[in-house]
């Protein structure tokens, strides 16, 4: 019996988030977050995807590729219990799994096909940009939704950080509105749902006042302070290129 498998991805993920840091910890969590599935290779037919046009919500399970090098851990300190107690890896979601595969419920939007590229428009996103996904299911309520399901340590969604802008980063996010390139992007709500979600690590939480983050969405950098435990964001500018 053949206990180890070789997979290849059938599509792969264009999302906002350019880094790991900041992104939601679970999909659904930041409505705001658009993003596109391409689909690949002999995947990207009509074939393949015919019918998902009656389906609103999709599950994506995926390869956290940007993880593949990290030791699995038998326990994790899930962020839910404030970073310090330790639960098996099979009772969390880590990223620190023996297979290091995810998997996401999001919505989806709309189905296009341009220049011969077949894409999916989905909505509610937590993966990161250039994500392989290896497989996509329709999401089936009378199925996936269990009324009478508990989930523990983790049974209320996350609690929220207040966020409030500078008049220097409302001026930025004035001129994100104004430039064609960037209109598209509810960028007020969506920076402040991004950070109203709290990225920090737990263990950060409540002991790093007057601290400064930052992160990329798209190309553009935002950066924020810890201002009475809530976040004060001072500056969102064009992210440098790499390299
Ligand atoms: N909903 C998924 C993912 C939960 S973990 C699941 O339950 O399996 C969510 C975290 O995965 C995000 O906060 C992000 O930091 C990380 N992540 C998302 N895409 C990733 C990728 N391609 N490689 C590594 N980490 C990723």
């Amino acid at each position: 019996m053949t206990l180890t498998y070789s997979m290849e991805a059938i599509a792969v993920v264009d999302s906002p988030y350019q880094e790991k840091f900041a992104i939601p910890r679970q999909p659904g969590l930041v409505q705001e977050a658009t993003g596109v599935i391409r689909m690949l290779g002999e995947y990207n037919r009509e074939e393949y995807i015919r019918g998902l046009d009656t389906i609103s919500h999709i599950w994506l399970v995926f390869v956290f590729h940007q993880h593949l090098n990290a030791k699995p851990r038998p326990l994790i300190r899930p962020p839910r219990l404030g970073g310090n107690k330790k639960i098996g890896v099979f009772a969390s979601r880590s990223t620190y799994r023996p297979n290091p595969l995810g998997m996401s419920v999001v919505a989806l939007d709309h189905v296009t096909s341009e220049n011969g590229q077949w894409c999916l428009h989905i909505r509610g996103l937590d993966l990161l940009d250039g994500t392989p996904i290896l497989d996509i299911k329709p999401y089936l309520p009378y199925a996936d939704i269990v009324p009478e399901a508990q989930a523990g340590y983790a049974s209320d969604p996350p609690s929220q950080v207040d966020v409030t802008y500078t008049s220097e980063a409302q001026q930025q996010l004035r001129r994100l509105s104004e430039n064609q390139a960037t209109a598209q992007v509810s960028w007020e709500s969506f920076v402040r749902s991004v950070l109203q979600q709290d990225p920090r690590p737990a263990y950060k939480q409540g002991s790093d006042e007057n601290a400064e983050y930052g992160m990329t969405l798209y190309d553009q950098n935002i950066r924020w302070r810890v201002v009475q435990g809530a976040f004060e964001v001072f500056s969102i500018q064009e992210a440098e290129e790499d390299g």
